[in-house]
């Protein structure tokens, strides 16, 4: 049987009888990366707002590690470990990139202690926050103004802060919208080395990205799931094809 992390059962979302999601079977097995893709419109946005309880779903379940997290508020879904970027990861502009992942490492720890007080925690703080920048190869960028950084070493930091919450899955907005080549190389490594420890679900458009980086991939159309599989299978299927360039 497959391990599955996530799992979503009739996931419906309805906006005054308009349909954004409808029906949604997702199955996301444990330690892969899932990408969801179609057309602008698909649902896919509303999906990662009913997983993270940014909205309510009108109905259908989810379970996250075999229990039902339907009813559980959107902290309580961040605590449990799935965290999405470039949502909850916003980074602040005018702190250092150092600043900013010990701003992340500080909110995560104040969602269950008030630890960060003595001399002691604070070394430990900043020590792992540069632990996280290595892992995003931003270490020699640590005292840099943020607001200085590239585009591709800025979405690095937001990812590192999203680290910061320790999630087990990860759902990743269009992790390489508005890039160009060489930022996107660098986001997608980075993403593959993120993955190697946790699970990514991602919402994203280059196709390039998705067929390098995805186990598994779920195409949505007008709010349902058209076609789910390997991108070999799945960009080969009639319907997809349609979906995308009409034919
Ligand atoms: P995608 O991310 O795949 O482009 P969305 O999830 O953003 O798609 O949107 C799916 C559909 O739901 C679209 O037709 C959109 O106009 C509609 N929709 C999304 N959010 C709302 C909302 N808050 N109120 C009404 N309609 C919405």
């Amino acid at each position: 049987m497959d391990d599955l992390i996530l799992e979503t059962k009739g996931l419906s979302k309805q906006f005054k009888g308009f349909a954004a999601v409808s029906d949604v079977d997702l199955r996301v097995r444990r330690g892969t990366i899932h990408a969801v893709i179609g057309p602008n419109g698909a649902g896919k946005t509303t999906l990662f707002n009913l997983l993270t309880k940014f909205l309510p779903p009108s109905s259908g379940t989810i379970h996250f590690n075999g229990k039902d997290i339907t009813n559980d508020n959107a902290g309580q879904i961040a605590r449990q470990g799935i965290v999405r970027s470039f949502q909850i990861s916003a980074v602040f502009p005018k702190l250092t990139v150092l600043e900013n992942v010990r701003v992340a490492l500080q909110r995560k720890a104040g969602l269950a202690t008030q630890f960060w007080r003595s001399e002691q925690s604070l070394h430990k703080l900043d020590a792992a926050a540069m632990q996280l920048l290595e892992d995003v190869d931003l270490a020699s960028f640590a005292n840099a103004s943020t607001v200085n950084l590239a585009y591709g070493r800025k979405r690095a930091l937001e990812i590192a802060t999203t680290l910061a919450m320790d999630p087990e899955l990860m759902l990743l907005d269009e992790p390489t919208a508005g890039m160009g080549h060489e930022d996107i190389d660098t986001v997608t490594e980075l993403i593959r080395k993120v993955a190697a420890s946790r699970t990514i679900v991602m919402v994203e458009h280059n196709l390039g990205v998705v067929s390098t980086l995805s186990d598994t991939i779920t195409v949505m159309q007008r709010g349902s799931v058209l076609a789910e599989g390997p991108y070999d299978v799945v960009s080969r299927n009639p319907q997809v094809l349609e979906a995308y360039v009409g034919v």
